[in-house]
């Protein structure tokens, strides 16, 4: 574990987006006082574990006034945010993140992105002018529990009431929407039961939740879905998701640059991470989503350009860098196949292109080779396991202890 940080304050506000003059976290700019910047301990500065500041993020705050703050120059920022464009993950930071800084004077030798106990991400100072990332993810212990619940209204404000998270509704529509019209549908009366799991590290709740198996009982009729490995399966084994697409446009076009986790930055000679497929797309070139999904960001940025992130589950990520026009809203469902955005030359780019990532559980894979999700049904050797799974969901969804 990389430094020790005070508790955080939980605020759900605040987004984090570009601006011409200066990197935004949100849009009003309050006074920080001395005492929002927390030395730590000064026996431990030369500890390389302990960071000499910490700042929780707060609804409004900048990333410049932040690092003005410190002292810290502009320029470092800038250098901070041209490693990022491999990650993209100052612009997740959200008000209760904590940030940790290593400082020596003005110089800014390492900065810790504390998002939960699960996940960070340090930024180290490389040479004179230059970061390399690090993406930390702890695992934890998922608990598991059990959400039930009767239909009276519509789905929305029956799972709402039984405790499911807005994310968690979206998923369960999005999982059974092949199979069930919610709206039109379910009866008052139907019953529906979730077991969902909570990530704990160390005793902390990090936030995380997943959806482990579902079950809607309409009428004569049962829905199910259950996780395994990564993909959720009904009850018979059948797969609930449609297999991806391995290209995100119509027409194929050239590789202009591959996916590569060691490539060197041409002057620097430093690791700079290509964690995408560079595709030779004109301006203008419409762009798909490859699976189904939910669209988790529309954003700018100063080197990536105008970007969007799709949430494809638990396990599937995708990205798609220097667009010239976003087709789609944070928040919306995709489907696989759908326009979502046309390609451009925007961000710090060579020329027009599409950058395009795939990421399996959080790390970025190489999407023209990495295992995507083909199978229509679990496999026969996964069988035992998948019967034992799904009988051991089913049992605790009969008895549901809340
Ligand atoms: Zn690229």
């Amino acid at each position: 574990m990389l430094g020790v940080f005070l508790p955080a304050v939980a605020l759900t506000l605040g987004a984090f987006s570009y601006q011409p003059l200066e990197y935004s976290l949100s849009l009003d700019l309050p006074e920080m006082s001395q005492a929002d910047m927390q030395a730590t301990d000064p026996e431990a500065l030369h500890e390389v574990s302990i960071p000499d500041y910490v700042y929780t993020i707060q609804p409004g705050d900048t990333l410049s006034t932040i690092f003005e703050r410190l002292g810290v120059s502009q320029k470092q920022m800038y250098e901070v945010l041209e490693s990022d464009v491999s990650i993209l993950a100052l612009d997740t930071l959200k008000p209760g993140d904590r940030l940790g800084f290593w400082l020596s004077q003005d110089r800014l030798e390492q900065l810790e992105l504390r998002f939960s106990a699960a996940h960070q991400v340090v930024f180290t100072r490389a040479g004179e002018e230059a970061f390399e990332y690090r993406d930390v993810r702890i695992e934890g212990d998922w608990k598991e529990e059990v959400v039930a619940g009767e239909i009276h209204g519509s789905f929305y404000t029956s799972a709402k009431r039984a405790g499911l998270t807005d994310a968690e509704v979206q998923r369960v529509s999005a999982l059974l929407q092949d199979k069930i019209n919610f709206r039109r549908d379910l009866r008052a009366g139907d019953q529906f039961q979730v077991v969902r799991a909570r990530q704990y590290v160390d005793g902390e709740a990090t936030g995380n939740m997943r959806l482990e198996g579902l079950r809607v009982l309409n009428r004569s009729r049962e829905l199910t879905a259950f996780m395994f490995d990564g993909h959720y399966y009904d009850l018979n084994g059948e797969s609930l998701a449609r297999a991806f697409m391995r290209y995100p446009t119509k027409r194929r076009f050239r590789l202009s640059s591959h996916f590569n986790p060691y490539r060197k930055h041409p002057v620097t000679g430093r690791v700079r991470p290509h964690n995408g497929t560079d595709f030779a797309t004109p301006i203008g070139t419409p762009v798909m989503a490859t699976g189904d999904g939910v669209v988790t960001r529309v954003t700018r940025h100063p080197y990536a350009g105008l970007y969007i992130v799709i949430d494809h589950g638990e396990k599937y990520r995708t990205r798609f860098l220097h667009l010239s026009k976003a087709l789609v809203r944070k928040g919306q469902t995709v489907s696989r196949g759908q326009k979502i955005a046309l390609t451009g030359n925007s961000g710090r780019s060579t020329g027009a292109h599409l950058h395009y990532e795939l990421h399996i559980n959080g790390r970025p894979v190489n999407a023209m080779k990495a295992p995507i999700p083909v199978a229509d049904a679990v496999g026969d050797e996964d069988r035992v396991a998948f019967n034992a799974l799904k009988d051991r969901l089913l049992s605790q969804m009969a008895t549901p202890q809340g």
